[in-house]
Parts: C-alpha cells; sequence; structure tokens
C-alpha cells in the first residue's frame, strides 16, 4: 500500500508566505493576473500552487506562476482556496509549460491543459476510500468460545478478525470467511472490532505478475554506450543530449535499463518514452520486470486509463512514490522530482508529435526539459530522425551507435520484388508476388512464422463506376471512402462517414462498378485463401477495436498459434518474435508518394523498422520488399541497410531545398466550411506576414491544402521556413493577433509539422 494522501512529505517546496501573487486563469484571456493571499492561506501557496479565485463574477481554477513582492495592480481581490495539498507545477514544469507556449505558439493555457490531466487540474476525484476491519484490542479464546453458542456467526467471523496482524479490507474478509456485512456490523456494536476508512491505490497493473530479470552482461559496442550515458549523470550540468543509434535487435533497451538503474542509484528519477505504451507491452513489461523489486515505483501512464487512476498514477509520481514513468508523450510532463534521466525510445516515431494544440513534439520537449532540469536525456532509434542525425553529426548531441545485431545475429536479407515485372507475367495485380508465395510456403513447411505488411486498412480502397469513371467519395472530405468487407460498408477513414454500398453507380446509373485498390483485410481473406491450413490473423485498427484483442493476438501469435500476421503500422514497432523469419512489405510505394518532404524519410524508417522484426532468434531472417519503384534511393538504401548512404543523400536533398533539417516549418491552416472565405483569409494572412518578415523568411503563397477538404472544412496551407524559430514564431503570433479573421474561419499553426496534408 502507498502512504495515505495526509502522510506525504512536501517539505521540500517553497512556500510563498507572501501577500501577493500572480495566477494564469484556467480559462484563455491571454494576461496573468494579481491577487492577495489572505493571512489564513499564506503559508500553503506557493508557485506552481492549483488555486481557486474570484474571476469577474464567478470564481475560477487557476494556477500560481509567481511570488510577488508587491503589486501595481489596482483593487486586488483575495485568493478563494487552496486547491490540493502542495505545489502542483514545480518552478522548471513552469518555465517549460513558457517555453512551449513560445516556441509552438500556442497560448499558455492551452499548454497548461497538457501539463496537468483534467482529474488534477478540476481536482474533484480523490482518492478512492475502502473499509478497513481491525480488532479493537486482543481477544482470547474464551471470549469467542463465549459467544460461540448465542451467534456462532459473529464469534467464527471474530476468530478470523483475532488472528489479524494488520487492518484488511472488510470486502476481502467477508469474502474469505463466506460471511456477511450484517455479522460484521454485529461485532462492530460489541466493541470487539473496528472498522476505519482508508484510503486505497487504484493499481491498474495490480493483478500483474511481472517476471524478476537482472543485468544482461553488455557487449563491447553496448558498454560504451551505456559508458556515455553513465558520465553523462555523473555531470548532467555540462551534458549533451545522446543519440542512441543502434540497429533493430542490438540491445537498445537493455542499455536503457542499466542507464535508468544507474540514475536510481545516483538518487534520482527516470522516464521513459514511448511512441504509444498500448503498442509497446514488450517494452513495459521488461521495465516492469527489471525493477520488479519495487512494484509500485514504476508508474505506466496511457491513454485507458480510469480518471480515478489517473489520479492515483499522478500523485504517485507527484508525492515520490515512484521513481520511473514510462508513457506516451504526455508522459514528458511527469511531475517527478530531482529527474535524472529521459529516455526516448523509437526518437523518430511520429506519434511524438501532438496533432492538436499545444502541437508539441515530445522528442523535442523532453531534450528542453533536460535542459531546465539539468539532466540527461537519451534518444534511441534504429532509424533516427534527420533533424537528430544531423545534431549528432554536427556535435549538437553525442552520437552513440550500435552497428551489430546482439549475438552477432545477421541482420535479415532484403530482397526487392519488382512488381512491374510481376504484372507482366500476370496480367493482373497480384498482391503476393510469386515469390514472396513459394517463401511462405516454405516458411510454413518449416513451421516458423511470417509478417506481412501492409499501411493500408479496409478490403477495397475504392468504389469505382467501370462506365462512368466516378469514384464513391466522402462528401465531407476530399478522399475515396474505403470498402470494409466484414461490415459490409463503405467508410471514410478521416471522418468517419460510413455508407451503404450502392447496387448500381449512382451518377450514371448503370450496374457497372468494380472495387480497385486493396488494404489489409483483401490481404488477409486472399493470403487464407491461398493457405488454407495455415492460421492467418489481421492486426489492425479495424480488428483491434476490443481492448484486450491486441495483447490476445500478440500472445497467440507468440505461443505459435498464429502462423502469417498481417498488418498495418501496428505491428511495424519494437515487437519481438524470435520465430518469424520472414517478412513480406505488400506495397512498399503507398508511403512514397505522398506529398511531403518526408516521404523519403518515411519509407526508409518504416522499411528497416518493418524488416527488423525479421531474424531476431537463432534462423536468419528474410524480407521480401514489393514495389513499383525498385530504384528509389529510400528503398535501395534500406535494402542494404545503409543508414549513413541514406542519411548523405537525404540530407543534400534538403540542404538544396531548404528542408528541415537547415530551417525550421511553420504550416499555417486556414480553414472555413466557405471555400471562398478560407482562400481570402490565407491570401490577407500571407500579404500580413509579408509585410512583417523582410527577406528573413521564406514564405510560401497561400495554396489549396493536398487534402483540400476535411470534415467539410475547406482548407488552405501557407508554408514558412527559416532558421530562427523563436523569432519566427513570435512575428507569426503577433501578425495574427492583429487580424481580425471572419467568425467562420479557423486558424491553426503547426511549429515543425509532421502532417503536411
Ligand atoms: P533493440 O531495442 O535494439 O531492438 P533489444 O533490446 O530488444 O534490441 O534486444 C534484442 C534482444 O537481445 C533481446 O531479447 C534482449 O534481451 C537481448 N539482449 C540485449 N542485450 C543483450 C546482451 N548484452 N546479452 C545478451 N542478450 C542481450
Ligand atoms: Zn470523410
Amino acid at each position: 500500500m502507498y502512504p495515505l494522501p495526509e502522510q506525504l512529505n512536501y517539505a521540500s517546496y517553497r512556500m510563498a508566505k507572501a501577500n501577493y501573487i500572480r495566477v494564469l486563469i484556467d480559462r484563455a484571456i491571454h494576461r496573468e493576473l494579481d491577487y492577495l493571499v489572505p493571512e489564513t492561506l499564506a503559508e500553503r501557496v506557493g508557485v506552481g500552487s492549483r488555486i481557486r479565485v474570484p474571476f469577474r463574477d464567478k470564481s475560477a481554477l487557476a494556477t500560481v506562476v509567481a511570488i510577488l513582492e508587491h503589486s501595481e495592480a489596482q483593487g486586488l481581490r483575495p485568493i478563494e482556496a487552496v486547491v490540493g495539498d502542495a505545489p502542483a507545477l514545480s518552478e522548471q514544469l513552469l518555465e517549460l509549460a513558457r517555453w512551449i507556449s513560445v516556441y509552438y505558439c500556442c497560448p499558455i493555457e492551452a499548454v497548461m491543459r497538457s501539463l496537468l490531466p483534467q482529474v488534477i487540474r478540476r481536482a474533484e476525484i480523490g482518492w478512492k476510500k475502502q473499509l478497513f476491519v481491525l480488532p479493537t484490542r486482543k481477544i482470547d479464546k474464551e471470549e469467542i468460545e463465549k459467544l460461540q453458542r448465542r451467534a456462532p456467526r459473529q464469534a467464527e467471523l471474530l476468530e478470523a478478525i483475532s488472528r489479524l496482524e494488520a487492518p484488511v479490507r472488510a470486502a476481502d474478509l467477508l469474502r474469505q470467511t463466506s460471511l456477511d456485512n450484517q455479522t460484521l456490523r454485529a461485532l462492530v456494536k460489541r466493541g470487539l472490532a473496528e472498522m476505519r476508512e482508508e484510503a486505497v491505490v487504484r493499481d491498474p497493473h495490480g493483478d500483474e505478475q511481472f517476471i524478476a530479470t537482472s543485468n544482461l552482461v553488455l557487449n563491447a559496442e553496448q558498454l560504451l554506450a551505456l559508458k556515455e550515458i553513465t558520465q553523462a549523470l555523473d555531470s548532467p550540468e555540462s551534458a549533451r543530449p545522446i543519440l542512441l543509434h543502434g540497429v533493430t535487435g542490438s540491445g537498445k533497451t537493455e542499455i536503457y535499463l542499466q542507464a535508468i538503474r544507474a540514475a536510481l542509484e545516483h538518487g534520482r528519477s527516470a522516464i521513459v518514452l514511448v511512441p504509444e505504451i498500448s503498442l509497446t507491452p514488450q517494452t513495459v513489461e521488461r521495465l516492469k520486470g527489471r525493477f520488479a523489486e519495487a512494484q509500485d515505483a514504476v508508474a505506466v501512464l496511457h491513454s485507458h486509463l480510469s480518471e480515478g487512476e489517473r489520479h492515483d498514477e499522478w500523485h504517485k509520481i507527484h508525492s515520490g512514490r515512484a521513481r520511473i514513468v514510462i508513457g506516451p508523450r504526455s508522459a514528458v510532463f511527469a511531475p517527478l522530482k530531482k529527474l535524472g534521466l529521459i529516455v526516448v525510445d523509437e526518437e523518430h516515431e511520429n506519434t511524438y508529435k501532438q496533432e492538436e494544440a499545444p502541437r508539441y513534439n515530445a522528442r523535442d520537449v523532453a531534450v528542453v526539459r533536460a535542459r531546465i532540469e539539468k539532466c540527461v536525456v537519451v534518444l534511441g532509434s534504429a532509424t533516427p530522425s534527420l533533424e537528430s542525425y544531423h545534431n549528432g553529426v554536427r556535435g549538437k548531441y553525442r552520437l552513440a551507435t550500435l552497428s551489430q545485431r546482439i549475438d552477432e545475429k545477421q541482420m535479415p536479407l532484403m530482397r526487392i520484388v519488382d512488381l512491374r515485372q510481376e504484372r507482366r507475367k500476370e496480367k493482373a495485380i497480384a498482391i503476393l508476388s510469386e515469390k514472396l508465395r513459394a517463401a511462405i510456403a516454405d516458411r510454413l513447411d518449416k513451421g516458423e512464422q511470417t509478417i506481412l505488411f501492409l499501411n493500408r486498412r479496409g478490403f477495397s480502397t475504392s468504389l469505382l463506376c467501370s462506365d462512368c469513371g466516378e469514384a464513391r467519395n466522402c462528401p465531407n472530405c476530399s478522399v475515396a471512402l474505403t470498402f470494409h468487407r466484414r461490415v459490409a460498408r463503405l467508410s471514410c477513414h478521416l471522418c468517419g462517414h460510413t455508407a451503404a454500398v450502392p447496387k448500381k453507380c449512382p451518377a450514371c446509373g448503370k450496374d457497372a462498378l468494380i472495387y480497385a485498390g486493396f488494404g489489409t483485410e483483401k490481404v488477409e481473406s486472399t493470403v487464407a485463401h491461398i493457405f488454407p491450413k495455415a492460421t492467418v490473423r489481421r492486426m489492425d485498427a479495424d480488428s483491434m477495436t476490443r481492448k484486450e484483442a491486441y495483447r490476445e493476438t500478440l500472445r497467440n501469435f507468440r505461443t505459435g498459434k498464429i502462423d502469417i500476421l498481417v498488418g498495418t503500422q501496428m505491428i511495424a514497432k519494437g515487437l519481438h518474435f524470435p520465430n518469424v523469419t520472414l517478412v513480406g512489405i505488400i506495397n512498399a510505394d503507398l508511403a512514397l508518394h505522398l506529398p511531403d518532404f518526408r516521404a523519403g524519410e518515411r519509407t526508409f524508417q518504416l522499411l528497416t523498422q518493418v524488416a527488423g522484426r525479421a531474424g531476431r532468434g537463432e534462423t536468419p531472417g528474410e524480407v521480401f520488399v514489393q514495389t513499383y519503384t525498385p530504384f528509389s534511393p529510400s528503398i535501395q538504401f534500406a535494402r542494404h541497410h545503409d543508414f549513413a548512404g541514406y542519411f548523405e543523400q537525404e540530407l543534400e536533398f534538403r540542404g538544396r531545398c531548404d528542408f528541415p533539417p537547415f530551417t525550421h516549418a511553420v504550416l499555417i491552416t486556414v480553414r472555413s466550411a466557405h471555400e471562398g472565405r478560407a482562400k481570402l483569409s490565407a491570401e490577407t494572412l500571407v500579404r500580413r506576414l509579408k509585410e512583417s518578415f523582410g527577406a528573413e523568411f521564406i514564405l510560401g503563397d497561400a495554396t489549396p491544402a493536398p487534402l483540400e477538404k476535411l470534415q467539410g472544412q475547406f482548407r488552405f496551407h501557407i508554408l514558412i521556413r527559416g532558421e530562427a524559430i523563436m523569432r519566427l514564431s513570435r512575428l507569426v503570433r503577433e501578425t495574427l493577433d492583429k487580424l481580425p479573421f471572419p467568425e467562420d474561419v479557423t486558424v491553426t499553426i503547426d511549429v515543425d509539422p509532421y502532417q503536411l496534408l
């Protein structure tokens, strides 16, 4: 059990003992306000405290951002109450919030919403209370025997209670003894037993067992990498961020675990960021296992937590009980004290980027938090982002490299299948080329497993009329609807709109509809058809709607109950299955032709990561890459496991076009249900930006976004590039603040954007 809230020690906080404070109201009013602190509350208010204040004619929740000696403001009002026992945010986290607000061009109130979970901000949910039972005094045999005659059931319960060494949950005791509440109350009435209400922690992992593991003996490269980190832990003030570039299966996770151990030994705490917690169960298991001796020292944050569980986990971290936090991007804000280490696993992943305000990238926020808290930050990946690797090469980050797989395991053999030739041979677009088909058959014979990857859900990606050529498009978005066979409906992957499948073409009335393109659902059914004896399962957002389905499928795959696993990105990440010797990439071109300067980078990363799932056991792995563009650089460099070569040519391309990492990009999206107004607003904005910029930044024209219409809104893009990002962000903010936009026009600013559609 964790210490109860009232037992927590908050002595480490610097409290105000002051009369004036400056606060930030939760609602966006774009300025900070001063308040008076009544004498009675002074001891309990510090920077970062959550308080309730009078605001206009209501009361509002707010965060204290500064303690003031005096205030110039007139007619100050006193605060109403202090929420919670200790400041919710440290001064360092407040500083981080300010940085995010400026850098990402986002109101600080919105940043605060990301920093503090709603359940903590609102402070409406508290600890879960439960009734505990204990004997009031020592109870001897005679007493029980005496009761036996008159009330046998009470005697039985009293017997059980008399043996208790510590209070137990009333509910548990009654279940064990098969006795009821009434019996217990009777004993309380007799003064023999006592019931007490105590806070309990809702532990989402309470019923799971983790097998304890200990440090592995590191190989030479791992030792060097770990030494980089431990040296940094010895003098964190002067440490640079460390980029750990290690091929798939090179033992990066083992280094994280030992680095965390080292941080704990320095008396410090650690955060591990993972791209998506539900998709990285193996990383969580390994962490829980390694620190099994102190189960409650590890807090796991994820989006499936109930509000109550979130409350408890947050307090567990805030009070210092939890020393290690693992979670997705928002875990970068975990209120740990004496932070020593932040690990960002798979640092190149785009899930670190939040696609709503504040549009921060947790990897970059981690680097800034590390600078503020003077702690060590480790970014790890088999395919580092161009930005991070560039920083490594030019010495802004320290580069540590693991070039070999553990135990000299071979990198998988990559074979390219030219779909253009296949098409000539087969006269139809085959989902599985002859070669891939033969390879799967071979694995089935040997009892080895296969992963098939396709970055697209559904059965058919469009429904076309072969007569008039019309496709069924989403009425709200400029994309075709995807056919899902299991539910027999068309659906839009962007807005969720669904429609029945028409019998005839709604445009021309002819009975000439054909299905074109294919997704994972069709791959699954095709594979099952070709290999009727094999067990085939699919893993994508459609088949994994149940919370437990993902773990279940992974378990079945691990124990060999599934021969072939078909899936999307969901199976591309960090999974480790020793019996997988074959990976088929059904279509490598899907990501390559997106109108995005990172298309090549994404393709290289995806191929390398997916390929990395093969050959992690004793038998070497083989990868088939099906493509129409076999000579594109991303595919060729991935084929030869040549990160350096890929990096060089991609960097050269980015340099030629003034793209990141040589500049920072800012993407402004102007949208409205009214196309003309969106366009006009975007054009006006460009004119204003031009006036305030001068020649320092590269400013594009207002253009229709590649995805012109989304959820019924017409969208226009303005792309700006420049080196001095803080200055650029400020200028954009100022320009926007001065421009009145029509009410139905929305403008969003995305700094360092990942989504250019
Ligand atoms: P990565 O995260 O780089 O893909 P992992 O950390 O998953 O690699 O390591 C791959 C496998 O090698 C895991 O099963 C891990 O337990 C094992 N491993 C890692 N380091 C060592 C080591 N020094 N000695 C033996 N096995 C190791
Ligand atoms: Zn849609």
